[in-house]
């Protein structure tokens, strides 16, 4: 079930150097298209459907698609992300509709630092093994 560009909204994310699909993908499966300013799936056959390019893309230009030999027709999941939630629509194949919403986090957007309390790197240990904040070994 890969994922699939919405050609008419997908904007290329304004040509930034790198688009969020691009960013986002584990499997480096997004490519955009420059001379049309399209992102697409270079790989669909790899795509494990996480839903992270569906999720991340600004314009909702990103449809997950079932096969249809056993996927209703007509029938689509799409979410909508929020900063503390996010809604999924369930378009069922009768056209009839369900939203769904569930938080997200439980702390406000950007406000987690992950190196609080932590030492900085000591770049002079850059071939040592280990982290560079683990805890030092008693001698
Ligand atoms: S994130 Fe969305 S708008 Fe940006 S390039 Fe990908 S599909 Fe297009
Ligand atoms: S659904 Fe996941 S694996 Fe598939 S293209 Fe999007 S980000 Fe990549």
């Amino acid at each position: 079930m890969p994922s699939f560009v919405i050609t008419e909204k997908c904007d290329g994310c304004k040509a930034q150097d790198k688009t969020a699909c691009q960013y986002i993908c584990p499997n480096d499966l997004m490519a955009l298209d420059r001379s049309i300013m399209k992102a697409y799936n270079q790989e669909a056959e790899q795509c494990w459907e996480c839903y992270n390019c569906v999720k991340i893309c600004p314009q909702q230009a990103i449809e997950v698609r079932a096969y249809q030999d056993f996927a209703p027709l007509g029938g689509n999941v799409i979410p909508m992300r929020g900063t503390d939630s996010i809604m999924w629509t369930v378009k069922f194949r009768n056209g009839s509709l369900k939203r769904f919403k569930f938080p997200i986090r439980t702390t406000p957007e950007g406000s987690i630092d992950p190196y609080a309390g932590k030492p900085e790197a000591d770049f002079s240990k850059i071939k040592s093994s280990g982290f560079f904040n683990a805890p030092a070994k008693a001698e």
